[in-house]
């Protein structure tokens, strides 16, 4: 009977354990999610020093019918875990080259788009051929793609990577280090890449507000050494107007950020571009 107990025990206190009851909830119903349509792109603007709209960032929401919105922070660790990130990711090109068709059609403004790219789709077989297949399919020009990877992406010894990343470049896709300044990557390697964008992360734009000495030395730094080599520089995760000011001031090229806007749905997306004006 004691056993029982301690038995019993453990299944209640495994069973009031939310988190990881929603991320196996989460796990199991992600399939079924992307048949049913219930991934949505956010769309985070990306302005220049004047506050004009030149491209987006496409980011990933998850309508669930039981959890509401989940973000991916959430649920992309998930997927790479269980093999769907390629699906997944696989429908964020899709979406958006078939929004970018849209856009076309209709004689709008066309903006670029950043994709945000797990390292596990880099190295798949056939994901170069997913690509051109898709842009194919829509007539998208490639420049008007970005692929947002990881610095260690790059770190990774692994050709296919290396040479993926390669071809991408050649088709004309632009490549950007997403959270640039978190892994161990350096300018000379990023520049050895021909990588086109560097997007620095927000955890040195935190302090800048702050007047630390040291942040604003790393920040001025980075996008001085950028600009020498030649490689765009967007600032993510600005709030505050003094840390806008600073970049400015800097020479930084774009900025992302709560303060210009936060990522937002399709409809208020297009709105943007057709107006010009953040909302
Ligand atoms: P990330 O690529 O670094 O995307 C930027 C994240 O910072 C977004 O969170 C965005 O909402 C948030 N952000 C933007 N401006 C600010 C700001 O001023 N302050 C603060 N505190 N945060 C800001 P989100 O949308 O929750 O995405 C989280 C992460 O999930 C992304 O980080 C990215 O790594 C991943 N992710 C999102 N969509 C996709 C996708 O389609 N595929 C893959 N593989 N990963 C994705
Ligand atoms: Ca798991
Ligand atoms: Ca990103
Ligand atoms: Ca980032």
């Amino acid at each position: 009977a004691k056993k029982l107990g301690k038995n019993n025990y453990q299944i209640f206190s495994d069973s009031i354990d939310i988190s990881s009851y929603k991320q196996l909830a989460l796990e199991n119903d992600m399939r079924k999610a992307l048949e049913q349509n219930q991934f949505e792109l956010y769309y985070q603007p990306q302005v220049n020093m004047e506050g004009r709209i030149h491209s987006a960032e496409a980011l990933v929401r998850w309508n669930h019918p039981d959890w509401g919105t989940v973000s991916p922070g959430e649920f992309i660790p998930l997927a790479e875990e269980n093999h769907l990130i390629h699906d997944l990711t696989s429908w964020v090109i899709e979406e958006v080259c078939s929004q970018l068709k849209k856009w076309k059609t209709m004689e709008k403004p066309v903006k670029p788009i950043a994709i945000n790219v797990s390292p596990l789709c880099l190295m798949r077989n056939g994901f170069i051929e997913k690509i051109k297949q898709i842009l194919a399919d829509y007539e998208i020009s490639a420049h008007l793609i970005q692929l947002e990877i990881t610095e260690n992406t790059l770190l990774k010894d692994n050709e296919k990577i290396q040479s993926n990343l390669k071809m991408l470049k050649q088709l004309g896709l632009a490549i950007a280090i997403d959270d640039f300044g978190t892994g161990y990557s350096s300018l000379k390697y990023i520049h050895d890449f021909q990588v086109d964008i560097l997007k620095l992360d927000k955890l040195f734009l935190k302090e800048l507000a702050h007047d630390n000495e040291k942040d604003k030395a790393i920040v001025s730094s980075v996008i001085h050494l950028a600009k020498g080599l030649n490689i765009k520089i967007i600032a993510e995760g600005v709030e505050r107007y003094e840390q806008y000011q600073f970049l400015k001031q800097k020479d930084c090229d774009l900025i992302q950020g709560f303060l210009f806007s936060k990522p937002v749905p399709l409809e208020t997306w297009e709105e943007m571009m057709e107006t010009g004006y953040l909302k």
